[in-house]
C-alpha cells in the first residue's frame, strides 16, 4: 500500500467515526494543519464521539511529531515538604513538628544523587519542594554545585514559578536575577508544576495563596527569555468545567506563540487523597474523561511539540493507552518521586525501569527514545501548525 493510500484510508476512517458535520469541519482543519478555535476545542471536549476524537488526536500526533515516544531516567529531589502555604489541593506540604515533615541538606542530596547516578544511570535531576526559607539561594547554590561535580552533564530541571517568585521575594531581588544566578550554578530547565488551572475563579479554590495565573505565566515568559525552556502542567478533574480546560490550553498556546519556550505539556489528574479539597469531595464534579483531555490537548496545542503522560498518576497500562490519544512522552523512571505518592497515585507501587518503559512503548508499535537533557529531534523534525505563529 502506498503512503498516500494509507493516509487516505486513515482520513476516511476518522471521518467515518462521526456523523456530526461540525466535527467533520474540525477534522478538515486538522488535516489542513489549521488552528482550532476555543469553541471547537470545547466541542471536542464535550461531544460524545469518543472514537472520532481519539483517532483525530492520534492523527495529529503522528503528523506533527511522528512515532517516537520519549522517556527519561529521572531522580526526584524534594528538598523539603515544609511549606509556608497550605493549598487545599495539596497532599504534600507539612508544618514544623508534623510527623511527615522532612528537610534534606545539600550533603544528603549529593549522596542520593551519587547513589542513583551509579546504580540506575540517572541523567536528569528534577528538583521541587515547598516554600521554605531554609531553602534559599545559598542552599540551591550548594546543592546544584554538588550535583554538577558528580557529572557536569547531569541535567538539572528545577523549581516551579511559585518557588522562583518566593526566592525573589525572600532575597529582595528580581526573578530575572534569580534565574541568572541559578543558571550560573547549573540550572538547565524548569518543570511545569504549579499551573493548576489558569483561570482565577478556579485557581482560587485550589490554591488561594499562590501567585496568580498571570504572575505564573509571566515567570515562564521570563524563563524562556533567559534561555531556560520549561514544561507546563494542567491539574484537572476537580472543580473545573470544560471551558476552564480550554481557557488554560488557549493561554499556553498564546504564550508559546510568543516565546516558543514550552517543551512539554503535562496534564495531571487531580488526586483527592490526603488534601483538604478531597475531603470536601461531595462538592467535586464527576472526574473529567482523562483520555479526552489528552486528546484535546494534542489537538488544541498545535505549537507545543510534546505531550507527556505521567504513568505514576494513572498506572502504566492507562498511560500506555493514552499514548494512543495524542501523547508522545511516557515521562520517566521517576525514582524517589513523592508528591504523587503522597496523593495516592495509582502507579506508585510499580518499580519502573528503562527496559519496562521501552517495552510498554514497543508493545503499541511505537519507537522508544531515552532523552538525557532535553529532547533531540534531529531525525524526525516536523513542522508544527502552519498558523501557529502569528
Ligand atoms: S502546592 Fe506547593 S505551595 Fe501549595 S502547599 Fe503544596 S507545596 Fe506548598
Amino acid at each position: 500500500m502506498t503512503l498516500l493510500t494509507q493516509e487516505n484510508d486513515t482520513i476516511r476512517s476518522i471521518l467515518d467515526a462521526t456523523q456530526d458535520p461540525s466535527l467533520h469541519k474540525i477534522a478538515e482543519k486538522v488535516f489542513e494543519n489549521k488552528r482550532l478555535s476555543t469553541e471547537e476545542g470545547e466541542h471536542l471536549l464535550t461531544c460524545s464521539d469518543d472514537h472520532f476524537v481519539q483517532l483525530l488526536a492520534d492523527y495529529a500526533r503522528k503528523a506533527r511529531v511522528g512515532d517516537t515516544v520519549y522517556f527519561a531516567s529521572t531522580l526526584y529531589i524534594h528538598p523539603t515538604n515544609l511549606c509556608e502555604l497550605s493549598c487545599p489541593m495539596c497532599s504534600y506540604y507539612a508544618k514544623p513538628g508534623w510527623e511527615k515533615a522532612w528537610f534534606s541538606s545539600p550533603e544528603e542530596v549529593e549522596a542520593k544523587v551519587r547513589k542513583h547516578y551509579e546504580a540506575d544511570q540517572v541523567r536528569e535531576i528534577h528538583v521541587v519542594g515547598g516554600l521554605w526559607r531554609d531553602c534559599d539561594l545559598n542552599y540551591y547554590q550548594d546543592m546544584f554545585t554538588r550535583i554538577k561535580k558528580i557529572d557536569p552533564d547531569l541535567h538539572i530541571k528545577a523549581l516551579t514559578s511559585v518557588e522562583y517568585d518566593f526566592l525573589a521575594k525572600l532575597h529582595n531581588i528580581t526573578v530575572p536575577e534569580v534565574f541568572e544566578r541559578m543558571k550560573s550554578w547549573g540550572l538547565g530547565s524548569l518543570p511545569g508544576g504549579g499551573a493548576e488551572i489558569l483561570v482565577e475563579e478556579i485557581r482560587k479554590q485550589l490554591a488561594p495563596q499562590k501567585i496568580t495565573s498571570q504572575e505564573y505565566m509571566d515567570i515562564h515568559q521570563i524563563a524562556h527569555e533567559a534561555g531556560l525552556p520549561s514544561n507546563i502542567t494542567m491539574l484537572f478533574g476537580h472543580v473545573e468545567e470544560p471551558k476552564h480546560i480550554i481557557a488554560h490550553l488557549d493561554w499556553v498556546r498564546s504564550l508559546q506563540d510568543i516565546t516558543g519556550g514550552f517543551q512539554t505539556f503535562v496534564p495531571l489528574r487531580y488526586h483527592e487523597e490526603g488534601n483538604a479539597l478531597g475531603k470536601r469531595k461531595k462538592r467535586l464534579k464527576p472526574q473529567s474523561n482523562i483520555r479526552r483531555v489528552y486528546a484535546v490537548s494534542r489537538l488544541m496545542l498545535d505549537n507545543v511539540r510534546n505531550l507527556k503522560v505521567l504513568w505514576n498518576y494513572i498506572g502504566p497500562e492507562e498511560a500506555q493507552e493514552i499514548l494512543r490519544y495524542g501523547a508522545n512522552d511516557l515521562s520517566a523512571t521517576s525514582m524517589e518521586e513523592r508528591i504523587i505518592t503522597l496523593a495516592g497515585g495509582i502507579g506508585v507501587k510499580v518499580k519502573m525501569t528503562r527496559d519496562t518503559m521501552s517495552q510498554l512503548i514497543r508493545q503499541i508499535g511505537r519507537t522508544p527514545k531515552e532523552i538525557h537533557s532535553g529532547y533531540d529531534y534531529q531525525e524526525e523534525d516536523r513542522l508544527l501548525c502552519s498558523e501557529s505563529v502569528s
